[in-house]
């Protein structure tokens, strides 16, 4: 398959009161055309800081970017991009849709003329009423009823999925190779979640985009995965196909995720599953396994050194001392000499 974007050795850190934050440190993956990768992970290990800085939406005056750091699309490095050159970049080749499209929907614009102004904005040469024709196509694309007459409405008299729906449209307006998806269903009600990660399936398969979803719920990864990526504190610990993921998990923490998914069985009365203990001070991230302190399987050498990834397969690699192929008696000596 062929990579459309690629993120190397990524670190982000943000500036604070209370001192450097290290928010994402040194992740390495690739999204390959057409596909969709899932990334999961419990709300701040940095998904979304992650995914914004894809396309340099973070706020500039207090984030550092490693200077090794870089993300390729197209051959070129987003991070070096100028604001003209990102100006194209953002909508027209990589699009994003946030948790909640109200913030993000101007309330005092109708919907029709803030869909039209997009294109306009990325089409100089569309004028006004062609404009609104092909925003009407656009939300009758994304199943919104009635769209000759839900243009002249306003954000607040649409329900939130067919708020979602119009971000959605919104993002999709320019055909973009790249959709960044974040949290894309966590402020709709059940019923209407399955029904936006379907659209978003179905607008997939139809134009081609490959797609970065990013969610704390296993459940959407499990719908529309074709690839996981599961992050704790900053940092990249698996990675695999979502059978792999799910029928063959291989890092405490993935297992622990997992364990934790409820089980719809009126029979089944034991509690749900929680992992005792927080993730660590990422104003002071730990030289070893970030999970050390919480995993119960942890050994000397997981407080000391940090685990290298260990391939399980052509797609599968996670980052455990305790796939070393001297665990689970791998001494620190013994990795040194590696
Ligand atoms: Fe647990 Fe050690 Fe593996 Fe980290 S490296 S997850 S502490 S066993």
């Amino acid at each position: 398959m062929e990579k459309i974007l690629e993120v190397k050795d990524l670190s982000i850190s943000f500036n604070t009161y209370a001192g450097k934050i290290n928010a994402v440190r040194k992740v390495n993956f690739y999204l390959n055309k057409g596909e969709t990768l899932v990334m999961v992970g419990e709300s701040g290990c940095g998904k979304t800081v992650m995914a914004k800085s894809i396309i340099k939406l973070l706020p500039e005056l207090i984030t550092e970017i490693g200077q090794e750091s870089e993300i390729i699309f197209d051959k070129k490095n987003i991070l070096d991009m100028s604001e003209k050159e990102l100006e194209k970049l953002r909508g027209l080749e990589i699009s994003m849709i946030f948790q909640d499209p109200m913030t993000f929907l101007n309330p005092t614009m109708t919907i029709g003329e803030q869909i039209a102004e997009s294109l306009i904005i990325h089409n100089g040469k569309i004028k006004k009423q062609q404009a609104l024709e092909e925003t009407i196509k656009i939300l009758r694309m994304v199943n919104i009823p009635n769209p000759e007459r839900r243009i002249k409405q306003y954000p607040h008299e649409f329900s939130g999925g067919m708020r979602q729906r119009t971000m959605i449209a919104m993002a999709l307006l320019c055909r973009p190779k790249i959709l960044i998806a974040d949290e894309p269903t966590t402020a709709l009600d059940v019923t209407i979640q399955a029904d936006i990660m379907e659209l978003i399936n179905e607008l997939q398969s139809k134009l081609k985009t490959s797609i970065l979803l990013i969610t704390h719920d296993l459940g959407v990864a499990f719908e529309v995965a074709d690839r996981i990526q599961v992050m704790y504190a900053g940092e990249i610990i698996e990675t695999g196909t979502k059978e792999e993921i799910f029928l063959n998990p291989q890092h405490p923490y993935t297992w622990a995720l997992l364990q934790s998914i409820p089980k719809p069985d009126a029979q089944n009365k034991s509690t749900l599953y929680s992992l005792d203990g927080t993730p660590p001070d990422l104003l002071e991230p730990p030289t070893g396994c970030p999970f050390a302190a919480r995993c119960e399987y942890c050994m000397k050498v997981c407080k000391r050194l940090k685990p290298q990834f260990t391939k399980i397969s052509d797609t599968q690699e996670v980052a455990c001392w305790l796939k070393h192929p001297l665990a689970p008696e791998v001494e620190i000596s013994e990795v040194l000499r590696m």
